[in-house]
């Protein structure tokens, strides 16, 4: 039996996001490393991971504790989403208790760029009001965020989404269209043209998958209404921006 190495770091990746699927598969191939990945479990055929996954909620800040106690965690690298903020809330704060070592990783969000129209918005009720009356809005938010734009009848909606809404969810008035986002901006153009789109509400996620849609705005000068990335609770965490800044720091004895 080959018994661990005992430099190995035993790591635990909040995942959720192309980057933490990358960064999985970089963490598996080097033996430095023994990664557990964990998935909140909403979606029914997430993609692939390297790594053995776990999913579900851990049970809170409390949950969470306990399951860095029992997995030996060494250190946790939060790379969920942007605008997943309870989740690096918690990991935030029983990482603290605990005293292990946390690493945000967080793709840079999208900036503006010649030719974008862009509304700013703080937040999805604000970007709900901002839809002009009578347009035909690309709503390319969650599923659970269809809600804030329900009680707009003035407008119809594309609404873009892996999962469909459950049956009794209140929508506005438009369509559901089950995918995931196109990598390529010749098909988000298409799409958009095809469905006549007007405007597009979009969550500043960055990252290049998603942003295809906001360069196909681009080209089409289709506004988009932006939504800010959620202030984030403080705090000195390490962040970086890229798998291979990720890599590094853990490899750089941050991680025990
Ligand atoms: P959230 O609001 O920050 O978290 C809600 C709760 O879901 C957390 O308190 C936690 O439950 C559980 N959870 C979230 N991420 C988890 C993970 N990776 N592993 C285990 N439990 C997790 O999260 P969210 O915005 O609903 O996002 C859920 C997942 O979808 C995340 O993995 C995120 O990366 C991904 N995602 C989110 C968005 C978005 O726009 N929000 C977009 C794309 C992908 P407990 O308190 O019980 O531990």
């Amino acid at each position: 039996m080959r018994l661990p190495s005992p430099t190995l770091k035993n790591i635990l990746l909040l995942a959720g996001t192309q980057e933490a699927r990358s960064l999985a598969g970089a963490l598996a191939a080097d033996p430095g490393f023994t990664v557990t990945a964990s998935l909140a479990g909403v979606t029914r055929a997430p993609l692939p991971l390297d790594v053995p996954v776990r999913s579900g909620g851990f049970g809170g800040v409390e949950g969470l504790r306990r399951a860095l106690r029992e997995m030996r965690i060494d250190a946790v690298v939060d790379a969920t989403h942007p605008f997943a903020e309870q989740m690096s809330d918690h990991a935030r704060q029983a990482c603290a208790a605990e005293g292990v070592a946390l690493l945000r990783l967080e793709r840079p969000a999208w900036q503006p760029r010649p030719g974008d129209d862009w509304r700013m918005a703080r937040d999805l009720s604000e970007a709900a009001r901002m839809i002009p009356a009578g347009a035909h809005a690309l709503l390319a938010v969650g599923r659970q965020e269809l809600a804030l734009f329900a009680q707009r009848r003035d407008i119809t909606c594309l609404m873009r989404m892996i999962e469909p809404p459950a049956p009794d969810a209140a929508l506005p008035p438009g369509d559901i269209l089950l995918g995931r986002p196109e990598a390529d901006i010749a098909a988000e153009v298409a799409l958009l043209r095809h469905h006549r789109i007007d405007v597009i509400v979009a969550k500043n996620a960055g990252g290049k998958a998603s942003g295809a849609k906001i360069a196909a705005a681009r080209e089409m000068r289709i506004p988009v209404v932006m939504v800010a990335r959620p202030a984030g609770g403080g705090g000195e965490i390490a962040t970086v921006a890229d798998v291979e800044a990720a890599l590094a720091w853990l490899r750089d004895d941050h991680a025990g």
